[in-house]
């Protein structure tokens, strides 16, 4: 008896939580730079179909590697500024001297057939949460420890050794956010880390597609 009450409260906050019709979701992914975040979502989107990256608009300059319109929309000031204006942003932020934006009608069409992975910071995590009618399930991976992540940015070799410094000392402002977000997890192994995110998909997937059931 207990426990089927527990159930049904837990489905019923759930569902108050998500407060919309459709069975997609939302996932942000959120981490200081470095911790794997980008690697991460590439792989949820190569292994779930129904998942799309969503590609933000960013006034950076593209790195070697980085396609136009996959990696990221690469945009001027001046356009940049034009969307705010517009307020065709669901959420943006000036992050180190380049601005990064969630475009609103992106994310409005791309929901309707599929659930929508964000690789964005804790400022758009905050600003976003102010929409109550998105799903959102917001995921923060932290690296084991500082000397890892330093490592990792120089590892990966994406930016210059200034940016890597400035990349790093951002860590501790960054840190301090973690309590924004529904899910911790230390991204120790990559696999593993990918693992727990899979269950946390799986388990919120599962949650609404038992809400709607419920209130059909
Ligand atoms: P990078 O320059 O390494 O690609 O990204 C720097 C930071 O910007 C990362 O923490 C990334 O998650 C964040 N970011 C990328 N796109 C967006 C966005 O659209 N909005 C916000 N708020 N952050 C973003």
């Amino acid at each position: 008896m207990l426990s089927n009450l527990l159930k049904v409260n837990q489905v019923s906050k759930i569902f108050f939580k998500m407060n919309h019709d459709s069975k997609n979701i939302m996932v942000i992914l959120s981490s200081p730079s470095g911790a794997g975040k980008t690697t991460i979502t590439k792989k949820i989107q190569q292994k779930y179909q129904s998942f799309k990256i969503s590609v933000s608009h960013t006034t950076r300059k593209p790195r070697p590697n980085e396609i136009d319109g996959v990696d990221y929309h690469f945009v001027s000031h001046d356009e940049f500024k034009r969307f705010i204006k517009e307020d065709k942003f669901y959420e943006y932020a000036k992050i180190f001297d380049n601005y990064y934006g969630t475009l609103k009608e992106s994310v409005d069409q791309t929901i309707k057939n599929n659930d929508i992975i964000f690789d964005i910071d804790w400022q758009g995590t905050q600003q976003l949460s102010k929409f109550k009618n998105l799903k959102l399930i917001k995921i923060y991976l932290i690296p084991p420890n500082k000397e890892i992540l330093k490592q990792r940015l120089i590892k990966r070799n994406q930016d210059s050794p200034q940016e890597v410094e400035r990349r790093f000392k951002a860590y501790d402002k960054d840190v301090q956010h973690w309590k924004d977000y529904d899910y911790i997890i230390i991204n120790e192994n990559l696999e593993n880390c990918y693992k727990q995110i899979e269950n946390i998909i799986s388990l919120n997937k599962n949650n609404l597609s038992i809400s709607s059931q419920i209130t059909q």
